[in-house]
């Protein structure tokens, strides 16, 4: 269960701050699946991020399967971020210099994993999103749409129980779309909570719920009551 109330994010350049957030207050149950639109700046990112505990709001208090997790320290909000989330950025943030399996692997590192065991995953993940002959490609090696399958393999790879992905179909042809829509699909099956970022119209519809955001707070927060049902296609090489 994640739980912000009256979150707010000031970004401070010099003198000068930002207000990303203002006051967001939104609760998403466990193995919800909810899909965040709104224009560029509204704070997307920014919650998500808040989201993830990889930042800490700047007031408000943000509870995380009934934890605090707003004034944590950074080794707490790794740990947390280790045991519970999946992250798929923005930009896919893969290491130029290492291989597929090693940029799938890399978070199996933190949770204590040998090297066998890790590649073993790793390997694994990267099959389940199409990759299994592409393990030892560098990111720079593959398409854009490989590349952010290589980032969902490494988000899903511990076996998260949050997902969260900014824009996981960005820059993607329709049909990688649809098959990374899938896989999320999948995902909900299977009682992950899943929490996604889109301009996207069409892929905002495979979510059953919409929160939209403007200027740092929440526009509107909908139900969807016929998500679109994912389309088993077949994932080109
Ligand atoms: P997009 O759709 O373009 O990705 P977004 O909704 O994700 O936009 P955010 O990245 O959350 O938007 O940014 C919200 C606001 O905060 C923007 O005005 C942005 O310029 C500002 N901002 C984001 N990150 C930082 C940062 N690290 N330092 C300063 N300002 C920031
Ligand atoms: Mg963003």
């Amino acid at each position: 269960m994640i739980e912000t109330s009256d979150i707010k994010k000031i970004y401070k350049m010099g003198s000068e701050e930002v207000r990303a957030l203002k006051s967001v207050s939104i609760s998403v149950n466990k193995g919800e699946y909810v899909a965040f639109m709104g224009p560029s700046g509204s704070g997307k990112s920014t919650l998500m991020n808040i989201i993830g505990c990889l930042d800490t709001p700047t007031a408000g208090t943000y509870i995380l399967n009934e934890k605090d997790v707003s004034d944590m320290s950074e080794n707490e909000l790794a740990e947390i971020r280790n045991k519970e989330i999946g992250f798929v950025f923005q930009t896919f943030n893969l290491l130029p210099r290492a291989s597929c399996l090693e940029n799938v692997a890399l978070p199996l590192i933190y949770a204590g994993y040998n090297k066998s065991d890790r590649e073993e995953k790793a390997f694994q993940a990267l099959k389940n999103v199409g990759l299994a002959d592409r393990v030892h490609h560098r990111p720079n090696e593959l398409s854009g749409g490989q590349r952010q399958r290589v980032a969902i393999a490494r988000a899903l790879v511990n076996d998260p129980s949050i997902i969260l992905a900014d824009e996981p179909t960005g820059n993607l042809d329709t049909k990688t779309s649809y098959s990374i829509m899938e896989l999320f699909h999948e995902l909900h099956q299977k009682g992950n909570t899943i929490i996604m970022v889109t301009h996207e119209d069409d892929i905002a519809h495979y979510a059953h719920r919409v929160i939209r955001l403007r200027d740092g707070l929440v526009e509107t927060d909908e139900i969807n009551p016929n998500p679109t049902r994912a389309q088993v296609v077949q994932i080109e090489e």
